[in-house]
């Protein structure tokens, strides 16, 4: 199928049989011919069969004068997005998908977009998020779209410090330095990246503040008397009024609450539940920068002073033999200079009671911020109030803590049967 007839707003020509052509075979067809599920909602998922991104056409309804383009994408982890199938005429299904109804002849997803159909009933209700995010069980566990980039911050992390760890692994006194010492800068090396690693995963793996979508025909309005507040706005797309500080992010495809940036190399948003730990975990990985480099020269230092040969010898002589370990405290340094000027963007954003989207933006250059309270309440508030005073509780999960069949199954993104007319 071609683009353009995905984007017609005319009825496209259809080399294979239309919804309604199928009428007349719905006696034959023993009850799976035409059924109006509007009653009974079924819900078919589809399950692709490689792992990469692929759009299923759902063409336009032949009697309708509304433009109808929708995808339906895959997504790792067995996490298939599921679409709630009201009607279907022969292989065609009446489906609601990206806030827009439309026909998808599912007969065909296979073939031309090598997805799988097949009915079920037994749906997680993870499966019908309609944001771009990786859910986890429960909800509980919100992972971004970009896992490449939070794979790569983690490998970042991780390889210098293995190879640093494994250079100091002496079994007994060498370079004039005990055991000991080199036991405790061991333990000190650890300690210092399973916090890292510990804020890293906390911060891309937790709910940073997502706003669940209302289902699709509630009609948002802003509250009475603020209809021209800049701060208040309806996202169309998750079908509510969206709170002040609070953006839609494109890439995650939800609204967040008290949005900051999206974070590529975490993988997700950073927003008002994660902030406190990006911003730690900045502070983690700048010490263990500078815990890498510092353990790494000390080494050579110690080493240069046993081996006795000139400086130069020496440098050659170390690239030969242990090249790792230099190469590990290159990487180290060569993040040094991002994470240091990050870690200083956002302490001065922390102080001034901005987020990240607001300085960008410059909301507050010829404004009075109101959330600034001083440079100690506001560093207090952004980072220290969120671990001592517990993260703020996630609008998701007392979603995802309910059956299926609830009637609030619609509030993120699904549609109840009395949706369809
Ligand atoms: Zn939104
Ligand atoms: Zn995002």
């Amino acid at each position: 199928m071609r683009e353009q007839e995905l984007t017609t707003t005319s009825a496209p020509q259809l080399d294979t049989p239309r919804p309604d052509d199928d009428d007349n075979d719905d006696e034959s067809d023993g009850g799976t011919g035409v059924e109006d599920m509007t009653s009974q909602p079924v819900s078919y998922r589809f399950v692709p069969a490689r792992l990469r991104r692929r759009h299923v056409p759902v063409r336009q309804e032949p009697d309708s004068t509304s433009r109808c383009v929708a995808s339906i994408q895959s997504k790792p982890f067995g996490q298939a997005r599921v679409v709630n199938a009201y009607k279907r005429r022969g292989g065609w299904l009446w489906v609601w998908w990206d806030g827009r109804f439309g026909w998808v002849d599912s007969t065909r997803i296979y073939e031309t977009c090598g997805w799988r159909c097949s009915p079920t009933t037994n749906v997680d209700p993870r499966e019908a998020w309609p944001g771009d995010n990786y859910l986890g069980r429960k909800g509980r566990f919100v992972l971004g779209p970009d896992t490449s980039g939070f794979a790569a911050t983690n490998a970042m992390t991780t390889i210098p410090t293995l190879v640093v760890w494994c250079a100091t692994l002496k079994s007994s006194d060498d370079f004039g330095c005990s055991y000991d010492t080199w036991l405790i800068m061991r333990c000190l090396l650890v300690m210092i990246y399973g916090t890292c690693m510990y804020l890293l995963w906390r911060a891309a793996l937790m709910d940073p503040g997502v706003i669940p979508r209302n289902p699709p025909d509630a009609k948002p309005s802003l509250p009475p008397g603020c209809e021209d507040a800049p701060d208040l706005k309806i996202c169309h797309t998750c079908n509510l009024v969206r709170p002040a500080r609070s953006k839609h992010c494109g890439s995650c495809n939800n609204c967040v609450e008290l949005f900051d940036h999206h974070c590529p190399w975490l993988g997700t948003c950073v927003a008002k539940r994660n902030y406190a730990y990006f911003a730690l975990f900045l502070n983690c990985e700048v010490l263990l920068i500078v815990y890498v480099v510092c353990i790494t020269t000390f080494r050579m230092v110690l080493a240069f002073k046993a081996s006795e040969l000139p400086a130069t010898a020496f440098e050659i002589e170390e690239v030969q033999t242990a090249p790792w370990p230099l190469g590990a405290a290159a990487v180290a340094a060569g993040l040094a200079f991002p994470v240091v000027s990050l870690l200083c963007f956002h302490l001065r954003l922390a102080a001034i009671s901005q987020t990240t989207n607001e300085s960008v933006r410059g909301v507050y250059r010829h404004a009075i911020n109101s959330n600034d309270k001083g440079c100690r309440r506001n560093c207090y508030n952004s980072i220290y109030a969120t671990l001592r005073e517990a993260t703020p509780p996630s609008r998701l999960e007392p979603l995802f803590a309910r059956p299926c069949a609830d009637q609030s199954w619609g509030a993120y993104g699904a549609v109840r049967s009395d949706d369809v007319a």
